[in-house]
């Protein structure tokens, strides 16, 4: 028998596309909350707050909105249980991350004999893949084009592919999804929370998912927030689908939400922690503090500094998100992209490769909208391509951060 040493777990900057930094009001909840059993009435009391609060983050008066306890794909694997097998699906990929969501949507559209002749990568008739390139954005047109000639039940794709550092075209997106009468699916795990939106203004959409750990700044494991129509639940209720735990209505009922109503307290579903609610309550009362449209402006100025400092070390930058930069090393540094990324991650300094082809390295900002911070990682980026032998015009980087931030002051 062993017993191992008390696992230490050091500080890191995590500047990656997620999980992002956990708020020390987070923290303190999680931490702070008593030992409370799932059926308390205060521990029912916050999870029916969190629903209302969560409403307001996401911009919806969709009843069936709430967590799922688990992490970003637990929401998706949720809103994904919506898909039966031989339903006709179009699902668009750029990006790891889509990629995955196509995966699940072949796994669940899957006829028994296709999850059979495949088990752990099924290709159904049924399932149609649109793959947009790397490095670019799924366009209204391109779903315009899929849904026009497929014709499917659902369609879906990521709003920000965390992958490539890509912002779909939502609106297209939706307005595609109206037109040929497909039910839209969205992973927002990487947008809500970043982005300013409000879901109710995509009425082709009719799921949605995200997690805790990336704009909601709730990573201790805690609550993928999701949110359905009522057309999504109707179609639910019609077909059914085999799960339990993630069933759509069956999870929504610990929430206070029973036969389509908001019911003043939950009923049992499993047994959720007093120590999670607590905690995803606070990063929900944060979000709404700091309000998400003040928070979108923040990461879209942080976001702009980072590029501009990055971009003068010679850096080419093919993302499009603002809370995740992703970009070519300059040429002369080609094809060292993972030495760097080790190299910077043995200090602490956590950031990351392109899990799918082409590799190229990821820096992201989530809940770092300071000064200081972006500051402190365009020192130890630049740092860290000089120890591999770079050279770059440290003038020029420090000036194009004092440009950024002294206009900023100079503005306000
Ligand atoms: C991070 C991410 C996921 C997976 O979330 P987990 O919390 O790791 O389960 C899925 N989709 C997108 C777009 C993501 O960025």
């Amino acid at each position: 028998m062993t017993i191992f040493p008390q696992l230490e777990i050091p500080e890191t900057i995590a500047a990656g596309p997620g999980p992002g930094n956990t708020d020390a009001r987070v923290l303190a909840r999680f931490a702070g909350a008593g030992l409370a059993d799932h059926m308390h009435p205060d521990v029912l009391r916050g999870m029916v707050e969190c629903k209302k609060m969560l409403r307001d983050v996401m911009g919806t008066k969709n009843v069936h909105t709430y967590g799922v306890a688990g992490t970003g794909w637990s929401g998706l694997d949720v809103m994904f249980s919506g898909v039966m097998p031989g339903d006709k699906v179009v699902m668009f990929v750029n990006g790891t991350f889509s990629g995955i969501d196509g995966l699940t949507v072949r796994m669940k559209a899957a006829t028994a004999e296709e999850l059979a002749a495949n088990p752990s990568d099924p290709k159904p008739a049924s399932v149609t893949i649109i793959d947009v390139p790397h490095g670019q954005s799924v366009t209204g047109e391109i779903v315009e084009k899929a849904l026009a000639e497929h014709k499917p039940k659902w369609a879906a794709m990521a709003h920000w592919e965390t992958g490539s550092g890509r912002v779909n075209d939502i609106q297209g997106f939706s307005d595609a999804c109206e037109k040929h009468g497909a039910m839209g699916l969205v992973d927002a795990v990487s947008s809500l929370g970043v982005e300013d939106f409000r879901i109710d203004d995509y009425p082709g959409v009719h799921g949605w998912a995200s997690c805790p750990q990336k704009g909601i700044c709730c990573l201790p494991l805690t609550y993928a927030p999701v949110s359905f129509s009522d057309q999504f639940i109707e179609q639910l209720k019609k077909t059914g689908t085999r799960t339990f735990v993630h069933h759509p209505i069956m999870e929504a009922r610990h929430w206070g939400i029973i036969d389509g109503q908001d019911v003043e307290k939950g009923t049992y579903h499993r047994t959720h922690s007093a120590y999670a609610v607590a905690a995803f309550h606070e990063a929900l009362r944060i979000t709404l503090q700091q309000t998400v449209a003040q928070r979108a402006k923040d990461y879209a100025f942080h976001e702009a500094a980072l590029r501009a400092a990055l971009t003068e070390m010679g850096c080419e930058i093919t993302s499009n998100m603002t809370s995740l930069i992703v970009l070519n090393l300059p040429a002369d540094m080609a094809g060292r992209e993972m030495e760097l990324v080790q190299h910077c991650r043995a200090q602490n300094f956590g950031i990351w490769p392109t899990l799918s082809e082409p590799v190229q390295v990821r820096i992201g900002i989530l809940n770092l909208l300071n000064q200081q911070a972006i500051s402190g990682i365009v020192d130890k980026f630049g740092q860290a391509i000089r120890d591999l032998g770079a050279t770059f015009d440290q003038d020029a980087v420090s000036s194009a951060l004092d440009e950024h931030y002294g206009q900023a002051i100079a503005a306000e």
